[in-house]
């Protein structure tokens, strides 16, 4: 069954609809969203099961994954990042364009998880900005679910000038990573 989603607040009558271009922006960003897996371990495994027909992330509008930065929206990272690859994934951050949303899987991208130590990078977000944490080691395929749905939310009720304001530019500067 073909489950078209809801229109998004307007004003109806009869033979017209009427909205604002931000919230029919927003619908599309956020039941288009384009991941680009980066996975590195076991919890990508997970990822796979929610690729799966039985979870099926396809109903979300997000089956057409990218293993290209450029044609992706959605960075999901998951599993263990050494300190070592922290460059090549900020490299593929920054190859994705505007705009993008980050989802950390599982302890590991969030936190480090269990391996406290000296050669893994203790959290994601100690080189890149993260929307959405996924709790769980590894979490279940629904819980990817609910993080995917949150960023959903996030992109239904952006506004179209966040990316540019001051306040999202000091943010990606206190990354170091560069503003067009
Ligand atoms: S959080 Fe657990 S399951 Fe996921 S990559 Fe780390 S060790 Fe593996």
């Amino acid at each position: 069954m073909v489950k078209i989603v809801d229109a998004p607040e307007g004003v109806e009558g009869h033979g017209f609809f009427a909205t604002s271009l931000d919230k029919v922006i927003g619908m599309a960003r956020a039941n288009s969203l384009w991941p680009l897996p980066f996975a590195t371990s076991c919890c990508g495994i997970e990822f796979m099961a929610t690729m799966g027909s039985n979870y099926d992330l396809g109903r979300f509008g997000s089956e057409r994954l990218s293993f290209s930065p450029r044609q992706a929206d959605l960075l999901m990272v998951m599993g263990t990042i050494a300190k070592k690859m922290g460059p090549v994934l900020k490299q593929v951050y920054d190859q994705m364009a505007e705009p993008k949303w980050v989802i950390a899987v599982g302890a590991c991208a969030s936190s480090g998880g269990i391996f406290d130590t000296y050669s893994v990078l203790q959290g994601i977000d100690k080189i890149i900005p993260v929307d959405v944490y996924v709790p769980g080691c590894p979490p279940r395929p629904e819980q990817i679910i609910e993080g995917v749905m949150k960023i959903q939310e996030l992109a239904k009720h952006e506004s179209l000038r966040r990316r540019n304001s001051d306040e999202y530019k000091k943010m990606l500067e206190s990354y170091n990573i560069e503003t067009i």
